[in-house]
């Protein structure tokens, strides 16, 4: 009978120690994806402030709160000229008219970024994993990207907000 209890007695501390040890490491996991989020810096860094001053309602909406513009709604959407798409929060280059296509969703759509002026993210906002996409030097919040672009390209789909970009004609 001692030995039945001690038994019980010696499972019930392995169990405990189990659920003790998971329960640390998932803290360590979250700690750890809260620490990659904080290490991401950017080069133009501006106070919320400052950003609302420069930016319009819609621009600050989608650029830093990471806001979905109403589909439709962009004048770039069916903007057919050639030249470059800029942040509308830095300047910065983003996409050229050339990596333009029409993907029927409402929303600016490009086959790729200009690379290295774009980073990427993971976001689960509504319930499932989508790739974020944002302004490398600045951080503001661009759209997403889906890998049911043009398949005679790239195969992906970059959707962005018409809001977070300024076009600047190719100089002629
Ligand atoms: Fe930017």
């Amino acid at each position: 009978m001692t030995r039945l209890l001690s038994l019980k007695t010696y499972i019930c501390i392995l169990l405990l120690m189990a659920v003790g040890c998971k329960g640390v490491s998932q803290e360590k996991e979250e700690a750890t994806v809260n620490e990659e989020e904080q290490t991401e810096t950017f080069q133009v860094v501006k106070s919320e402030e400052e950003w609302h001053k420069e930016l319009t309602d819609i621009q600050y909406y989608v650029l830093r709160k990471a806001g979905t513009e109403n589909p439709g709604s962009s004048d770039l959407l069916n903007n057919k000229m050639a030249g470059t798409y800029v942040c509308a929060g830095c300047g910065t280059a983003l996409f050229s008219s050339a990596y333009k296509f029409d993907s029927g969703t409402g929303w600016p759509s490009f086959d790729r970024e200009i690379e290295g002026n774009v980073a990427f993210d993971v976001d689960y906002k509504i319930g499932y994993k989508r790739t974020e996409e944002h302004c490398a030097v600045c951080g503001g919040h661009l759209g997403h990207v889906f890998d049911d672009g043009p398949r005679e390209t790239t195969g992906q789909r970059h959707c962005i907000n018409g809001a977070a970009l300024r076009f600047v004609p190719s100089e002629q």
